[in-house]
C-alpha cells in the first residue's frame, strides 16, 4: 500500500508539496482551511453595485521573467506559454507633495528628493550588493549599519529608511542587511540567468485560472482536495482532527505548510522547547485594500507601483495599480475599470486589523486622494479589505539561527514553509523553489 500523506494548507507551498508527493506515487490528501485554494495567492471577487463583479488576485501579484519556478508551476497548471502576459511597467515616487516618474535611469537622475551625490552612492550600493554572493554573513549585520557604510546617512534617511519602514514597520530597526541584499539580488536575477531585460508578467485570468488549473492537475494525479476544512489538532500518531469534530487518519506522514505559530498550535505533542522556538518567529502582517475605480487611477502616468517616501501620515505603504499592468480593456472582468491595491504592512496588533471595512475604506480613500489628486472618492465603485496577521517572517538579526527544522520531534510530522526560506523577499518563486527542495529531501 502506498504511503498516506496529509498536506496541511493549500497555498503555493502546499499545492507544490501535494504535487511532488503524488508524482512520487504517494496517496495524498490536501486540507485547506479557506473556501478556495491559493492561500496568499488566491483569487477573490469584489462585488460592484449595479455592475459586473471583478474577480482577480486577493493580493497583487507579478511574476518576473527570471522567476523560473513560478513560471514552471503556472505552466503545469495550464497557465504557461502564451497564456502568460509580459508587460513593461512604470514606477512612481511620491515625495510628500507630488508623484515623480521613476521608471528610467533618466527619471532617477531628475528626481529632486535626492542630491546628486546620494544618487551616485545609491548606484554604487546597488552594484556592490548585487555582487555579494554570500547573504548568510549579512544576517547578523544591522541593516542601517550596512547601508550607511555603503551609501551614507543622507541616502539612508531619504530613501532606505522609508522603504524599510514601509515593508517592515518599526521592526526594520532589528532587521539585518540580508533583507536588502536579497531584494537587490532578486532584481538582478535576470542578468544572472542571462535574460537581457527583466519584465513583469501575469498569467491570463490571474491566479484564479492558475488555481483552477492546479486543482485539475492535482485531481488527475489522484490527490484528494478538501477546502473549507480547518485543521484543529494533529496528534503524535498523525491523526488529523478538523474543526467540527471529524478526525482523519492516522496518516503515515503529515506535512504542515502553515506559519510556525499555527503549526505550534496544531501540534500540542511537540516538545515545549520546539513549540517555544516556533512561536518566537515574528511575522509581519498586512491589511490590504482593493479598490475598484471607474477607470485608470491616473490616465497620464499609468504607474504600476508608486513608492511613498517617508509619508508616515498615509495609512498605506505603497500604491499598486493592477489595471496599469493588466490590460483592463482586454482582460475579462475588468471592463476598462481601475483596480488599485493599497497595502498596509503592519504587525498583528496594528489598529487597522480591528477597523471595519468602511473605516479602512474611508482612511485609504483619503490617503489615495493625497497621493493622486486625480482620484476623488466618487470614483470609487467598490472596496474590499484583506487582513492577514502573518504574511512573511521578519528578517530580524540572526534569523538564520531561528529557522525551524523540517523534521520535528514527532516521527512523520514535518514542516515546510516560508519561515525556512533564508533571505526571502515574500515571493512565489522562493516559496516554490523551497517546496521543491524540501520535498526532494523528504522523498530521497
Ligand atoms: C500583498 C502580497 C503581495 C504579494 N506579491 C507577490 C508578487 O508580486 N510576486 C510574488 O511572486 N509573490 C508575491 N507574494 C507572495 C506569495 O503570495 C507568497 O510567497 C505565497 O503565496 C506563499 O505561499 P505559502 O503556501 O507558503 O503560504 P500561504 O499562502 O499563507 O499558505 C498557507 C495556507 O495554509 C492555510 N491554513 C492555515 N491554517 C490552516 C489550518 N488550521 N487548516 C488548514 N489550512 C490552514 C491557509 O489558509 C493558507 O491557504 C505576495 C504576497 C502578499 C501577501
Amino acid at each position: 500500500m502506498s504511503e498516506r500523506v496529509a498536506i496541511i494548507g493549500g497555498g503555493l507551498t502546499g499545492l507544490q508539496c501535494a504535487r511532488r508527493f503524488a508524482e512520487a506515487g504517494r496517496d495524498v490528501t490536501l486540507l485547506e482551511g479557506r473556501s478556495a485554494l491559493g492561500g496568499l495567492a488566491d483569487a477573490w471577487t469584489v462585488g460592484v453595485p449595479g455592475q459586473e463583479a471583478l474577480t482577480w488576485d486577493r493580493h497583487y501579484h507579478v511574476t518576473l521573467l527570471s522567476d523560473a519556478h513560478t513560471r514552471a508551476f503556472c505552466a503545469w497548471a495550464g497557465s504557461g506559454g502564451s497564456a502568460f502576459r509580459w508587460v513593461k511597467t512604470r514606477t512612481g515616487f511620491f515625495d510628500g507633495s507630488m508623484v515623480h516618474d521613476l521608471t528610467s535611469g533618466l527619471d532617477f537622475l531628475k528626481l529632486p528628493a535626492l542630491p546628486l551625490h546620494a544618487k551616485a552612492r545609491l548606484a554604487a550600493t546597488i552594484l556592490y550588493a548585487s555582487r555579494v554572493t554570500d547573504g548568510d554573513r549579512l544576517e547578523n549585520l544591522p541593516v542601517r549599519d550596512w547601508l550607511v557604510k555603503l551609501g551614507g546617512v543622507t541616502l539612508f534617511e531619504k530613501l532606505w529608511r522609508p522603504l524599510l519602514q514601509a515593508k517592515l514597520g518599526d521592526a526594520w530597526q532589528e532587521s539585518s542587511a540580508a533583507f536588502i541584499w536579497a531584494t537587490i539580488q532578486r532584481l538582478y536575477a535576470a542578468r544572472r540567468s542571462g535574460i537581457k531585460e527583466e519584465m513583469f508578467g501575469h498569467p491570463a485570468g490571474g491566479y484564479a485560472e492558475v488555481m483552477a488549473g492546479a486543482a485539475r492537475a492535482l485531481e488527475a494525479l489522484g490527490v484528494e482536495l478538501r477546502t473549507g476544512v480547518a485543521v484543529e489538532r494533529i496528534s503524535a500518531r498523525r491523526d488529523v482532527r478538523l474543526a467540527g469534530g471529524e478526525t482523519l487518519g492516522p496518516f503515515d506522514r503529515v506535512v504542515l505548510t502553515t506559519t510556525p505559530k499555527v503549526s505550534a498550535a496544531l501540534l500540542p505533542d511537540l516538545l515545549e522547547e520546539e513549540r517555544r522556538k516556533l512561536r518566537s518567529i515574528a511575522f509581519q502582517g498586512i491589511v490590504c485594500g482593493a479598490a475598484v475605480l471607474d477607470g485608470p487611477l491616473d490616465p497620464k502616468r499609468r504607474n504600476y507601483l508608486t513608492y511613498l517616501a517617508g509619508e508616515e501620515s498615509l495609512p498605506f505603504t505603497a500604491v499598486v495599480e493592477m489595471s496599469a499592468f493588466v490590460d483592463a480593456q482586454a482582460e475579462a472582468g475588468f471592463g476598462g475599470r481601475g483596480l488599485v491595491y493599497l497595502p498596509r504592512y503592519a504587525p498583528a496588533d496594528d489598529a487597522f486589523f480591528g477597523m471595519d471595512d468602511a473605516a479602512v475604506r474611508d482612511a485609504f480613500a483619503a490617503g489615495l486622494a493625497e497621493v493622486y489628486p486625480s482620484f476623488t472618492p466618487q470614483r470609487l465603485l467598490a472596496f474590499r479589505v484583506s487582513r492577514v496577521r502573518e504574511v512573511f517572517p521578519l528578517p530580524t538579526l540572526g534569523h538564520g539561527e531561528r529557522v525551524p527544522a523540517v523534521e520535528t520531534s514527532l516521527p512523520g510530522v514535518q514542516l515546510v514553509g516560508a519561515a525556512q526560506v533564508r533571505h526571502a523577499t515574500l515571493n512565489a518563486n522562493d516559496t516554490l523553489r523551497w517546496a521543491d527542495e524540501a520535498c526532494g529531501r523528504l522523498l530521497a
